[in-house]
């Protein structure tokens, strides 16, 4: 008899992988045992060579997805007298931790076919799940992914569901958070003040008749508490608005299903099964004319963001409305989401009328992810629930590597052997409750994979709180570049080898000249970086607060381009007054809190203002929304003129002739839309004039500028047809949240080639 023994790699704890491999096992014959450990799952195979060796290829070719097998590597082979029965053991917890954690996985067909079927024991039942789906990384309070290492350990199965657990050949054999109405989780609804009104099917229908009401219910779902109201009911929306403090940022749907969705967007077959897959985003659709939704839902937007329901709580709540309804994370504007009763009572009260809540735990805060289809690939734009932990393979052996990641739209990543761990979507690190989210991720990590790395990475950007936390602490970690980070993320997603022409296109990032850097051009490997070139530098006044103030940026560009006729332009063109006017001039010509920025996303924020598009913006990247969604359709090839010029070995694009032919559009009345596809034309235009130049490299495009849909799509279309490769972010956000995973990598290359002292 020959022993065979394996371990295997990827996604294989908690998606119903040991029983597959006991059903092959038992099918072919064979002895032997399963087991998880915390570097994946050992198998040991027991019989006649022949048979043995068949097992591998036919484990491979019956593994299906939520199960993925990454690697499938034999340890050892051997002899023995004679065989044993095939066995499901007992977890070991030594040993690497190198198994991925799950992401949470949206509620599958077959429980929902249980969820509503009257003569079922968990007809109704809102925590039915089984090994195909249910809580994952949300109820995870250690590996390997046991029971007693889930926020499930409290409740005891009862008979029938111990038998579930227990048999082989059941949906739910070793399905970690298997329950039942006798022995799992309850319902309750609780009133603005925390007081329990009720509990079970009671409370649902209760919060199913608030929602008809037109209230506000704060609902306790897989990753937090979700906020949600009537979506047709004008009045609920903005009063919720209203209570979150949430100007205009659009408000996710939930629609009870894919039929609901489409009468709400335009849905094509990619998104249509994006949609349904296990991760179940929020996805960015163009919204129907038609759509039958409160126009507040998203103010001055063609797109709305839709998901389906992902918990047999959703989906019940759904059902029983009948109707969509706004779902938007249980905060108050920027916080991250709640995810205890008694903080939500809190945090939530004079928000929320009413709370529909449950006694399972959760661990960690995930907020839903949100994604978008271009150029017929989905990119991610807020990466958590249903996708995070991410696990990314590196192109090298590195001891541990904690990533800090950037002040906003944070996210943290661990590396560690040859994988790096990204978490999920943390937020802006402004209050202090988002802060302190953040140090839970930055020991959540470390204790989920057993690793307390010395290696710490963070951004060069002092006020960073990630790197005032770094500091705090004592350590003295490995500062890197943001662009360059920004660049070396997409590189390691797609695993890159030769240096690359990065396009570093975002908000702000500290550059190594202390000006602020956002519209560059780096010749990177994670090595290191050339910057090529850049965006004509203007001077910002009242610098990072400039964000939110459009104007602000249009002023420096008229200033840095026309400073002969300023401030009466600027007072013409911005409807400025001449006080208003005398301030910003005096802060840029002393050079006091007016910093040199050459940031892309602060130039789109000035031609927003000079189009008359948005002078203020709740928030970063509004005004550069609107800019892109002024287009309305516009097409056409044309653009306004820039110039090259060289300085000090770095080309420099001067846009000083694009805004003189911007200003004489404006002048003969040319209207917005025109004005905005002519701008975002000389920005593709730039892109590929400088790829042309350095033919050869493959172009790489990095930074939340590409969040805009018109900018993305139509500089990768136009890279492709002048024969270029070109990447772009999709596994990781474009935007500050793919920040970590270059730190992890740059850091790491740093480690591999110490630096010279
Ligand atoms: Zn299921
Ligand atoms: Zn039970
Ligand atoms: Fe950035």
């Amino acid at each position: 008899m020959q022993v065979l023994e394996f371990l295997v790699s990827g996604a294989v704890q908690g998606v119903g992988f040991r029983p597959l491999v006991y059903r092959i096992a038992h099918q072919m014959g064979l002895g032997g045992a399963v087991w998880n450990e915390p570097g994946g799952v050992r198998i040991r195979i027991v019989g006649p060579a022949r048979n043995v060796e068949q097992f591998g290829p036919r484990l491979r070719a019956e593994c299906a997805a939520p199960a993925r097998i990454d690697q499938l590597r034999i340890l050892s082979v051997s002899e023995v007298q004679h065989t044993e029965p095939f066995r499901i053991a007992e977890s070991m917890s030594d040993g690497a931790r190198q198994a991925l954690v799950m992401p949470d996985l949206a509620t599958c067909p077959a429980c929902l076919r249980e969820l509503l079927d009257s003569k079922n024991r968990r007809y109704r039942y809102p925590f039915i799940n089984c090994t195909h789906c249910g809580p994952r990384y949300s109820i995870i309070t250690g590996i390997p992914y046991d029971r007693p290492q889930t926020t499930m350990r409290g409740f005891k199965m009862c008979e029938k569901c111990q038998a579930e657990y227990d048999n082989p050949d059941d949906r739910r054999f070793h399905a970690q958070p298997n329950a039942c109405p006798d022995c799992g989780p309850q319902l309750e609804l609780l009133d603005a003040t925390g007081k329990r009104l009720g509990g079970g099917d009671w409370a649902l229908r209760q919060a199913i008749a608030h929602l008809r009401d037109g209230r506000i219910v704060a609902m306790k779902g897989i990753g937090g508490f979700h906020l949600m109201c009537d979506a047709k009911n004008e009045d609920a929306v903005k009063e919720l608005r209203r209570r979150k403090r949430r100007e205009e940022k659009p408000l996710a749907i939930m629609t009870p299903n894919l039929a609901y969705a489409r009468l709400l967007a335009k849905i094509g077959d990619d998104e249509a099964e994006m949609l349904q897959t296990s991760a179940a985003p929020i996805i960015l659709l163009p919204r129907r004319a038609d759509a039958q939704i409160a126009e507040s839902v998203a103010p001055h937007n063609p797109y709305i963001g839709l998901m389906l329901p992902y918990s047999p709580l959703h989906h019940l709540l759904l059902h029983g409305f009948q109707g969509s309804l706004v779902a938007t994370s249980g905060n108050i504007s920027d916080e991250p989401i709640c995810i205890g009763e008694q903080e939500a009572i809190q945090r939530l009260a004079g928000i929320a009328d009413i709370f529909l809540v449950h006694n399972r735990p959760i661990v960690r805060a995930l907020d839903d992810s949100v994604v978008r289809m271009t150029a017929g690939k989905m990119i991610m734009l807020r990466r958590a629930r249903g996708y995070a932990p991410l696990a990314l393979p590196l192109p090298l052996e590195t001891s541990p590597v904690l990533a800090l990641g950037p002040h906003l739209k944070n996210t943290v990543a661990l590396a560690m052997r040859d994988r790096v761990v990204v978490s999920q979507h943390i937020g802006d690190l402004d209050t202090l409750e988002s802060r302190r989210a953040f140090e839970q991720a930055v020991d959540d990590l470390q204790m989920l994979y057993g690793e307390k790395p010395d290696t710490w990475v963070i951004d060069k950007h002092p006020d960073y709180a990630s790197s005032l936390f770094a500091h705090r602490q004592g350590r003295n970690p490995i500062q890197t570049q943001h662009h360059h980070a920004h660049i070396v993320s997409v590189i390691a997603e797609h695993d890159l080898r030769e240096p690359v022409l990065g396009v570093a296109w975002d908000g702000t990032g500290l550059g190594d000249d202390g000006t602020i850097w956002g519209g560059e051009f780096l010749r990177a490997t994670p090595e290191g970086y050339i910057r090529l070139g850049h965006l004509k530098q203007f001077r910002l006044p009242s610098g990072d607060g400039a964000m939110r103030k459009p104007i602000h940026s249009a002023f420096g560009a008229l200033y840095a381009c026309f400073p002969e006729q300023m401030p009466a332009l600027a007072m013409r063109l911005l409807d400025i007054s001449g006080e208003t006017a005398k301030t910003l001039q005096t802060l840029i010509e002393k050079a006091v809190n007016a910093p040199l920025t050459s940031s892309a996303g602060r130039w789109f924020d000035a031609v927003a203002a000079l189009s008359g598009i948005c002078r203020e913006s709740a928030y970063e990247g509004i005004a550069a929304q609107r800019l892109e969604h002024a287009m309305n359709g516009a097409n056409g090839s044309s653009l306004y003129p820039f110039d090259i010029v060289v300085e000090a070995g770095c080309v420099v694009f001067d846009l000083k002739p694009m805004l003189e032919a911007l200003l004489a559009d404006r002048n003969a009345g040319v209207l917005a839309d025109q004005l905005s596809l002519r701008f975002h034309n000389t920005m593709i235009n730039i892109i590929v004039r400088l790829a042309d130049a350095h033919r050869g490299l493959p172009i790489v495009l990095g930074g939340g500028c590409f969040q805009n849909k018109f900018l993305l799509d139509s500089t990768i279309q136009r890279l492709r047809e002048a024969g270029h490769a070109v990447y772009w972010p999709q596994l990781l956000p474009p935007n500050d949240g793919g920040l970590a995973l270059g730190q992890a990598v740059i850091a790491a290359r740093t480690l591999k080639s110490p630096r010279q002292t």
